[in-house]
């Protein structure tokens, strides 16, 4: 009798699929069918443009669940672990993020295994392995969308910041990162009015230089973007509200 009520409850209760959010499963089944075993090889730029645009709005409705506390269960259980291992990964958007421990991807926009294709670096840069790796996923995965995540408070930028306030050095690998956010401090200097703006600038002339350095480092991006098959944004993370700023 036990075992037939636990057959019985075990089809009335929703599995942690049917408890997302309704806006979040119609999206990813929408993706689904686009980026599906039965999507045609090569997928029309209309088709891709409407990806870019779901993917991006999936990004943007899971940060707003995030913000507002209303985040979803994740299904991360075997099944799920046994699907992604057999049917492979479909993620539907590249974050290229810092890896400031406060701005994890997969927490801020509310998301789950097998979502989204991370590459993160002190100060959200790109080097050729980080650039190989972007290749890699809309290559190889199909990912219609690249986004390049900055965020408030950036130690990176802090660093990069007194370093050219005090012309003061740095270890040597840290040297590197702070070589390579120091021109976006040099183009706001002078636009400076006081420590914060100057901050705030750079950040954002960072996450801006991530994104043409992207595009102007890696011909492959350049071509897909150029045709419609992949959509690149900056954006910025805001520490105490949760909240992501797309550039545009
Ligand atoms: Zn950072």
């Amino acid at each position: 009798m036990f075992f037939f009520l636990l057959v019985a409850l075990s089809h009335t209760m929703p599995t942690a699929e049917e408890r997302k959010s309704p806006d979040l499963v119609r999206i990813n089944d929408t993706m689904n069918k686009n980026i599906g075993e039965d999507a045609p090889e090569i997928v029309s730029i209309q088709q891709n443009l409407l990806r870019a645009t779901e993917a991006r709005k999936l990004l943007e409705e899971g940060n707003k669940r995030f913000r507002e506390n209303r985040t979803v269960p994740k299904d991360i259980g075997r099944n799920k672990r046994k699907k992604l291992s057999t049917e492979g990964q479909k993620p539907f958007a590249v974050i290229v993020g810092c890896s400031d421990s406060r701005v994890s991807p997969e927490l801020i926009f509310d998301l789950g295994l097998g979502d989204i294709f991370v590459i993160r670096s002190a100060g959200n840069l790109v080097d050729d392995i980080a650039l190989g790796s972007i290749e890699f996923a809309i290559q190889e995965l199909n990912v219609p969308l690249i986004v390049v995540l900055g965020h408030e408070g950036c130690g990176a930028v802090e660093a990069t910041v007194k370093a050219f306030e005090e012309n003061s050095g740095a270890s040597s690998h840290l040297s590197i990162i702070i070589e390579r956010i120091r021109p976006c401090v040099e183009k706001v200097i002078a636009h400076e009015n006081g420590k914060s703006s100057l901050m705030n600038m750079t950040i954002e002339k960072n996450i801006q230089a991530v994104v043409e350095e992207i595009l102007t480092r890696s011909p492959i991006v350049a071509t897909y973007v150029g045709d419609g098959r992949v959509a690149v944004f900056g954006a910025k993370y805001c520490l105490e509200s949760g909240e992501v700023v797309f550039f545009r």
